[in-house]
Parts: structure tokens; C-alpha cells; sequence
């Protein structure tokens, strides 16, 4: 911990000089109104630096530098963006100890888990930039008296908006196809966490892209955001945060006919049939709870146990559950650090009484940890019922409901019944169940006998409230990019 903790003090001092300016047309800017606001550090409150407070000018002035960068970079032979991605790349490799170190500090995140997040974002830059030089290709489809021809055209500047999370990897997810596509991009992170974004964007910089093709402005979402998704020269919205942002980003869109992309919460089922592998689902379950801080759109925040496995299952997660380190995030053995911000900590905390007052039993955690900074314990409510409060609504936090089942449909109907619908996880040893399971339950993506594995050529994205759209493969070009056709008449 004080090797890290060295470590970060010496990266810090550049930030804390300049503070975190915009990075505009490939010029580090501060913000046209000359505001900042201060980015804490949510281990001990303390101010880490100040940060350019961008608004409606500095978004239009963004807007219009990708606008101009942008024939330039559609029309760049794919094979040359392919080589500045891979830089990019290279360059993400090159810092990921700082990238990894200043993305705890900023959110809280513990560093076993992000020691590799900046080396996924360099997998993000290299799968898509692999692909930039097919994203254009099409087909032939021959008529009696047409030769037509499709092909796929980037869309022009996007809008990538982030949220807090795990906002390295996130950036780099939108970002990378985007930029393989051949669209520029206006980048707004969130205003909990902009360090690493800044450090994102300075790499790709570094890495010799041209100017005015990646511009990143900091703000707030109801400023900076929002002049982003109104302003006209701004094609798509490609946004990651909640789904009720995601309705008023739609409808700020709405006059200038945005397309959008929104990947957005979740309350996702791990659903426990009495036939599993129950040590690896235990391993499971508590792993895409408890990691992450929780704070994970993916994670399970709803455990399905059938009844009759409910009690042993239980009294093993309690045991489990209270021996999860919770500590700094830069110590290597913390499992959970503080969660985001004071806004956050309230918020997850809040659900503590609501679980007491619904009538569930809180059988573990259910309590801030020490006195400084926004730390909690890990929580588990057991007792709960499908309509509880916190078995509805996306605590965000290391806090897992149970809810016990008698039988396969029973089963589905709770997994079904809430207005989320990202991931599920199914955990049964009858193929056959597997099969009928999957295919009723209403979720993007689902891992049978799995946590979440994340291929980056599969469908990413959720259904209901949880988004609109799928990301990696091939999908991801398919919001950046325009089909177009074309007939010759033979
Ligand atoms: P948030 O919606 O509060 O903020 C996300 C971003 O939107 C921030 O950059 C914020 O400044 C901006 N914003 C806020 N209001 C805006 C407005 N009116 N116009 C434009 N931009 C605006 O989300 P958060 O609290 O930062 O992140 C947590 C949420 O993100 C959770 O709901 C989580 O499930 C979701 N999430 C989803 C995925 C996914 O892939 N589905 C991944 C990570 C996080």
C-alpha cells in the first residue's frame, strides 16, 4: 500500500499543477468560462485536483473541431487508422500502473480488480482496430436490371458519454469503434471520475491522432452533457449511465433526431436451481456482487435460490460474505473499497432501513465501515420477496438480495418481474432446463454455469430499461455507421 501510495502521490503532481483541463482540436484547454470544480477522492474526501467545468461553448466549440476532422479521418486508408489504434494501444500498455493507480484513487475501485482494466481497454483498441479496414464492407445484391451495392458509411461526430464506475474501460469500449469506424468524437466522462479519461485522451494524442478527432470536454451532465446531446452537428449519442439519464438524454436528443446507443442499469438475477455445482456457483455469485464495489452494471444483485438448498446456501454466503476484506482500494488485498461519492454512499445505505422496514432480514453487513470516507460493508438481505424495494430497484452497491423459490416457474416469473433486463446467470446441471430457461428469460445477455465472461465479438447490451442497442463484433459499427445503397443500372 505505501509503495502505491508513492507511486500515485508522484503521478498526481501534474494533475494537481494544471488541474484536469479539455483536450480540444489536440489543445489542452481550460474551460471558456474559466469555472472548475474539485474531484475527490472517495477514500478520505480528500480534493485531488480541480477540473475544466465545460459548458454549452466549450461543447460547440468540440462539436465543431470533430466536425472539421472529420472528412479527413472517414476518408484516412483504414490500414493507417488501424496502425494509430494499435498505438493507442501500445500507449495504454505503456501507462496501465498509472492508469490502474489513479482509477482507484478517483473511484474507490479496488486495485486487484483494476490492475487489469487498463489492459482491457488496450484489447478494446486493438479487437476494433483490427477491424477498421472491413467495417466498410457490403454486399452485392444483383436485380434484373441493377447492380446493387451496399456499403457502410461512418456516421460523422459522435457523442460518447460515460458514467462513473469504471470509467477507463468504458471510454475505451464507445471510443474505439467509434474512431475504427471512421466517426470523430466529443467525449464528455463523468464528473465523479474524469482522471483517467483525461489520461485517455492524452494517449491517443501522444499516439498521433489528429487533431480535432477525439476531443474530450469535462462538465456536468446537466451543462456540459446535455449541450452534447442537443448540439446539431453531433450524430449519435453513444451513452453508458442510468436508465432515467438515458430518458432525458432521448428526449434532449429528440429535436435533432439523435440516434442513440444507451447501455443502462440493471437488477440482475443469479438464479440457483437445486441440481448445480453449488460451490461454483457460490464462488459465482459472490463474485459478481462483491466485486467491483458492486458499483458494476452486470453485477447480481438478486440471488434466486430454490428452497430446498435455500438454507445451506445461505449460511455459507453469510460466512463468506463477512470475510470479504473491505479496506483502501490501492492496498492489494481489499476486496471492496469506498463506493463513488457521498451522494452514492447515502443512497446505498439508504436501502439498509428500507430492507428492515419491507420486512427482510439483514444477515449480513448493513453497516458503514470505519469513520472516514464512504466505505460499507458487504450486505446481504435474505427473506426478501420479488416486490420488496430492494429487490426492485438497482442499489448499485456491494448489496445482494435473496429471494427463495419453490420451482422452475416460479423461478422465471421473479427473474422476469422487474423493469430491468441486462444480464441473468442460471446455474443448473440439466441442459434441458438450460434451454427452456434461457430462452424465457428477458435479458441481453446470459451466462449458464458462468460469471461474466465478456467476448468481445459477442451482442453486448440489455433489454427493457436496461438499453438500446448492443455493442462489440460487428455491432458496434453498426450504430457508428450508415448502410448505404447503390444501383447501377446494367
Ligand atoms: P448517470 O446517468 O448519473 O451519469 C452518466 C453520465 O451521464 C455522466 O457523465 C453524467 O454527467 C451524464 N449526464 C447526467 N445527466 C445528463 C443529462 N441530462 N444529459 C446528458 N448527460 C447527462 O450514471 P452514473 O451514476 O454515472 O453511473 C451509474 C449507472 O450506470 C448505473 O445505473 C449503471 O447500471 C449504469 N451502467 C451501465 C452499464 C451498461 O453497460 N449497461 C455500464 C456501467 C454503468
Amino acid at each position: 500500500l505505501a509503495a502505491n501510495l508513492a507511486t500515485l502521490d508522484a503521478l498526481l503532481d501534474k494533475h494537481r499543477a494544471s488541474g484536469i483541463t479539455n483536450l480540444i482540436n489536440g489543445e489542452a484547454r481550460p474551460a471558456a468560462s474559466g469555472q472548475t470544480f474539485e474531484t475527490t477522492s472517495p477514500v478520505d474526501e480528500s480534493v485531488i485536483c480541480t477540473v475544466a467545468r465545460g459548458d454549452a461553448t466549450d461543447i460547440d466549440v468540440a462539436a465543431q473541431a470533430a466536425k472539421a476532422a472529420f472528412p479527413a479521418w472517414r476518408d484516412m486508408p483504414a490500414t493507417e487508422r488501424k496502425a494509430i489504434l494499435h498505438r493507442i494501444a501500445d500507449g495504454i500498455v505503456a501507462r496501465a500502473e498509472e492508469i490502474a493507480l489513479c482509477e482507484c484513487w478517483d473511484t474507490g475501485q479496488a486495485l486487484r480488480f483494476m490492475s487489469k482494466a487498463a489492459l482491457r481497454g488496450a484489447d478494446n483498441f486493438r479487437f476494433f482496430a483490427d477491424r477498421a479496414p472491413s467495417a466498410r464492407d457490403g454486399q452485392m445484391l444483383p436485380s434484373p436490371t441493377l447492380m446493387n451495392v451496399t456499403t457502410r458509411v461512418p456516421l460523422g461526430p459522435i457523442g460518447v458519454i460515460t458514467p462513473w464506475n469504471t470509467p477507463f474501460m468504458l471510454s475505451t469500449w464507445k471510443i474505439a469503434p467509434a474512431l475504427a469506424a471512421g466517426c470523430t468524437v466529443v467525449h464528455k466522462p463523468a464528473e465523479f471520475s474524469p482522471l483517467t479519461a483525461r489520461i485517455l485522451a492524452e494517449i491517443a494524442h501522444d499516439a498521433g491522432l489528429p487533431p480535432g478527432v477525439w476531443n474530450l470536454v469535462n462538465g456536468l451532465g446537466e451543462e456540459a452533457g446535455r449541450a452534447l446531446t442537443e448540439h446539431p452537428d453531433i450524430k449519435a449519442i453513444a451513452f453508458v449511465g442510468e436508465s432515467k439519464t438515458g430518458s432525458m438524454i432521448m428526449a434532449q436528443g429528440a429535436p435533432t433526431l439523435k440516434r442513440v446507443h444507451f447501455e443502462l442499469g440493471g437488477k440482475n438475477p443469479v438464479v440457483v436451481f437445486d441440481d448445480a455445482d453449488l460451490d461454483r456457483a457460490l464462488d459465482a455469485a459472490i463474485f459478481m456482487i462483491y466485486s467491483l464495489n458492486g458499483e458494476r452494471c452486470t453485477s447480481s444483485s438478486r440471488l434466486l435460490i430454490h428452497q430446498d438448498i435455500a438454507e445451506d446456501f445461505e449460511a455459507r454466503l453469510i460466512e463468506r460474505v463477512n470475510n470479504i476484506q473491505v479496506g483502501h482500494p490501492l492496498d492489494p488485498s481489499t476486496e471492496i473499497g469506498p463506493l463513488i461519492h457521498k451522494v452514492h454512499f447515502d443512497k446505498v445505505t439508504s436501502y439498509f432501513d428500507i430492507a428492515r422496514k419491507d420486512g427482510a432480514t439483514i444477515a449480513a453487513g448493513g453497516a458503514r465501515h470505519g469513520d472516514t470516507g464512504w466505505f460499507v460493508r458487504p450486505t446481504l438481505f435474505t427473506g426478501a420477496t420479488n416486490d420488496m424495494t430492494i429487490a426492485q430497484e438497482e442499489i448499485f452497491g456491494p448489496v445482494l438480495t435473496a429471494i427463495r423459490f419453490t420451482d422452475e416457474a416460479e423461478a422465471l416469473s421473479i427473474a422476469n418481474d422487474t423493469q430491468y433486463g441486462l444480464t441473468a446467470y442460471v446455474w443448473t446441471n440439466d441442459v434441458t432446463r438450460a434451454m427452456r430457461f434461457t430462452t424465457q428469460l428477458e435479458a441481453g445477455m446470459i451466462w449458464v454455469n458462468s460469471e461474466n465472461v465478456r467476448h468481445l465479438p459477442t451482442p453486448f447490451g440489455g433489454v427493457k430499461a436496461s438499453g438500446i442497442g448492443r455493442d462489440g463484433g460487428d455491432w458496434s459499427f453498426e450504430f457508428y455507421m450508415e448502410q448505404k445503397h447503390i444501383g447501377f443500372a446494367t
